[in-house]
């Protein structure tokens, strides 16, 4: 099923995104998240992909050895498991087309060896393989691929564009060589979102913008998310989050303004709310018994 196929302005729904298990893990993690909230028909699930990172080890005898280890391997996999066992489309003849960010060690993106700059290189290959055009010439007779491309979208612009108008520039390209959608970074006030949309309308983008929310879960997401996501906080979120003494006190005020923004945005003709898990889900169940 393709998730554009499914997204209807007359009947909201909502969607996850989860988080493989940690390396090691085992995948009843992801189940016990996703059990509970499955009963109320989430309209698919996109599984995040976690890049290689190089970590440096010290050894005893004093040298250094550098390894390559992915802590949270088999997105794909996962993706199987989880359309196995709740028959709710995940992301896999759906891919949601993205760059990845920088190492921890980089500055700034560096692609692997004759791999892709830009997501909207990515997405022209995946193009041209739904035309049955292969980078490997040699394939005798070649299937085309049926994928069905979502990519990513920035309210409040990708930390490296210098300014929103230049990151348009390139959503727009990407939504000229074929994606279906796009799902935004999380916002905290409606508002960019609203102005955005009305951006990228104005522009001839007019592939659904599938809102992202994240319910605040702790008082350190008040500088990691800004600093993270160059997302800025609205006044009246960080004066409650001030108020609490806990974190359990910040989920509860996560929740609420999640409900808030959630609501807001079904008065204001979205096809679908793409909720951030961060693998836990008793907030997000939470928002959406309040919101749908
Ligand atoms: P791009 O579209 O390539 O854009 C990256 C930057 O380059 C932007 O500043 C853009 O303006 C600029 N740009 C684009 N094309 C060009 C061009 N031709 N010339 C010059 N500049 C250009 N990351 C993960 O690693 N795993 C995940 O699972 C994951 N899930 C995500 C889910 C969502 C909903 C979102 C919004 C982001 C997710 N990310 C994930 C983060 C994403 O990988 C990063 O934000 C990454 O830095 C950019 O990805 P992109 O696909 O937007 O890149």
């Amino acid at each position: 099923m393709k998730i554009s196929d499914l997204l209807n302005y007359d009947k909201p729904s909502f969607s996850l995104e989860v988080l493989p298990p940690a390396k090691g893990q085992d995948i009843k993690v992801i189940f016990e998240n996703i059990d509970p909230i499955a009963k109320y028909n989430p309209a698919f699930i996109s599984i995040t992909y976690h890049r290689d990172e190089v970590v440096y080890k010290h050894l005893r005898t004093g040298a250094i050895e550098e390894r390559t280890v992915r802590k949270r391997p088999g997105t794909v996999a996962v993706a199987a498991a989880l359309n196995y066992r709740y028959g709710i489309p995940v992301v896999i003849e759906n891919v949601l087309v993205l760059r990845g960010d920088p190492q921890k060690s980089e500055r700034s993106f560096v692609p692997n060896a004759n791999g892709h700059e830009y997501a909207l290189e990515l997405l022209k290959q995946i193009q041209n393989m739904n035309n049955g055009l292969y980078l490997d010439a040699e394939l005798v007779h070649p299937a085309a691929t049926n994928f069905a491309c979502g990519v990513a979208a920035y309210p409040e612009k990708h930390p490296e564009a210098p300014n929103l108008e230049y990151d348009l520039l390139f959503l727009k390209q990407k939504a000229d060589a074929g994606a279906k959608y796009a799902i935004t970074q999380m916002f905290f006030d409606n508002q960019k979102y609203y102005d955005f949309r009305k951006r990228c309308c104005d522009l001839g983008i007019n592939i659904p913008i599938i809102p992202g929310i994240k319910p605040l879960t702790m008082k350190k997401h008040l500088n990691l998310l800004p600093q993270t996501f160059q997302t800025i906080l609205p006044e009246a979120l960080v004066h409650e989050v001030l108020k609490c003494k806990t974190d359990a006190q910040v989920r509860q005020v996560g929740i609420e303004w999640a409900v808030f923004q959630s609501k807001d945005l079904l008065q204001n003709k979205v096809a679908d709310i793409h909720y951030f898990t961060m693998g836990k889900s008793d907030n997000i169940i939470e928002i959406v018994k309040q919101v749908f």
